[in-house]
């Protein structure tokens, strides 16, 4: 196993996440897995459409809770945004998500991913969200080395 890099941040506004995570969207260069970890209402979504903005894509990014994933076209790549929160079993969906996480024109993005949990990749970013206050929220993004290129600067 690679080493596990962490860093950790606040965001004291919407907009402020949704900045952070445009900046991370510029440097997305196809096949990376982004797993989002927090509670309803923590900014998962907000923090999908920041890195959707940043990847240039001019779609309208909302939580797929009842399609179960969203497509976005990104400027030639392509991001994937998964909801897994209404789904109690991976089933099929196992197969499709493993097909998206191995095209490398792809940027997979996953809310709710435990129930497909077998199927994540060990190296992806991981980025907890926690709400600290109404509009406070403590950022924790986990990664594997190789995705340095990701925070870049941030630090
Ligand atoms: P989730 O997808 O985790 O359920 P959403 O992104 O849909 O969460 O909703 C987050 C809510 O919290 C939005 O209404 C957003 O405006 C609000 N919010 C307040 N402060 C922040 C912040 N610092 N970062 C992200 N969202 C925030
Ligand atoms: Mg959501």
């Amino acid at each position: 196993m690679s080493t596990e890099l962490t860093w950790q941040t606040i965001s004291t506004s919407t907009v402020s996440t949704e900045q952070l995570a445009a900046r991370i969207g510029t440097r997305l260069r196809g096949g990376e897995v982004i797993e989002l970890i927090a509670d309803l209402g923590g900014g998962k979504t907000t923090f999908v459409r920041g890195l959707a903005k940043g990847m240039g894509s001019r779609d309208k990014v909302s939580s797929p809770t009842f399609t179960i994933s969203n497509e976005y076209a990104c400027n030639g790549l392509k991001m994937l945004h998964y909801d897994f929160y209404r789904l109690s079993e991976a089933g099929i969906m196992a197969d499709e998500l493993t097909e998206e996480i191995n095209d490398p024109e792809t940027v997979v993005v996953i809310e709710w991913g435990d129930v497909v949990a077998d199927v994540l990749p060990a190296d992806r970013l991981t980025i907890k969200i926690e709400a600290t206050g109404e509009d406070d929220r403590e950022l924790t993004f986990t990664y594997p080395e190789k995705y340095g290129y990701l925070l870049e600067g941030e630090a």
